[in-house]
């Protein structure tokens, strides 16, 4: 018997499959569909994220991301626009049609981020933070919840269970990779967990190349690895000058290579039989 209930296979045989339809044209993230999350790691300005924005629906992405507030090891990084940016995101919002994701750090912005953000992110610092599981399990919200930094399976589909159990089966789960003793690699990425969390569960699950190498050059391959394994999407950081970004620039894919990077998508997507939305 598992410690987990309600995101089970046992308890639940059919695949979770979300359907977004607050900004415009619906979005799908489950099995079956192959949904492209790109963004910057943070918002840095309203010019540079409409610009960015702009572009990434023109290649295709399905949702955008953009973080606000960001969980940073050094008190002295940027930290995000926090508030004022989430009038960015809803502008962003309208002008594309495209849903938006971002990070909530803290149950205090909910109703920051509530009307604007039609995905709420947890982070992996935060995935085991009981009480913010607790309080979003009450919202009728999508919910990206990563993995922790170092949690188990098992770990990670009982954080699910938090939601879950408070009314909220909008769960999407996001492998970030894992830390282990390899320092080469920001973290170490577990592709098998895309399969362990399929027959597991049924909850869709997707992958962040970007956190999980934390190397622009990595992104791509691990990429493709992850929908080949039947991942239900992949959520990547793009930046117009990775260079001089505030924050993860190293990982950050520029346009002309998220562009390449989608070709292959596509085409992986196509042999795992995942539609690629519109
Ligand atoms: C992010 O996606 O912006 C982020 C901070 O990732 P993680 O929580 O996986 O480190
Ligand atoms: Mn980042």
């Amino acid at each position: 018997m598992n410690s987990y209930k309600l995101v089970s296979r046992e308890y639940k045989e059919q695949d979770t499959i979300i359907e977004i339809n607050s900004a415009g044209k619906p979005v799908f993230i489950g099995e079956g569909y192959c949904t492209i999350i790109a963004g910057p790691c943070a918002v840095e300005s309203r010019e540079a994220y409409i610009e960015l924005a702009c572009f990434l629906k023109s290649a295709g992405v399905h949702i955008l991301r953009g973080g606000l507030f960001k969980p940073r090891t050094s008190p002295y990084s940027f930290k995000g626009l926090g508030e004022q940016g989430v009038s960015i995101m809803a502008e962003v919002r309208k002008i594309t049609g495209l849903p938006v994701i971002s990070e909530i750090m803290d149950i205090r912005d909910l109703d920051k981020l509530y009307d604007d953000i039609d995905i709420l992110q947890i982070g992996s610092r935060n995935m085991q933070n009981f009480t913010l599981l607790e309080e979003l399990g009450k919202i009728d919200k999508p919910v990206l919840l990563k993995r922790g930094l170092s949690a188990t399976i098992e770990e990670w589909l009982l954080a699910a269970e938090y939601i879950l159990n408070g009314g909220n089966s909008k769960i999407i789960l996001c492998e970030r990779g894992i830390r282990t003793f390899e320092p080469y690699t920001r973290n170490t990425v577990d592709i098998g967990a895309v399969p362990i969390i399929k027959n597991l569960s049924h909850l869709p699950i997707i992958v962040d190349p970007s956190h999980a190498t934390g190397k622009w050059k990595m992104v791509a391959p691990v990429a493709r690895a992850a929908l080949a394994a039947g991942a239900d999407g992949i959520m990547v950081e793009v930046h117009q000058d990775p260079d001089k970004a505030l924050s993860d620039g190293k990982q950050s894919l520029t346009p002309q290579n998220f562009v390449t990077m989608y070709e292959q998508l596509t085409k992986i997507a196509g042999i795992a039989e995942k539609k690629m939305q519109y």
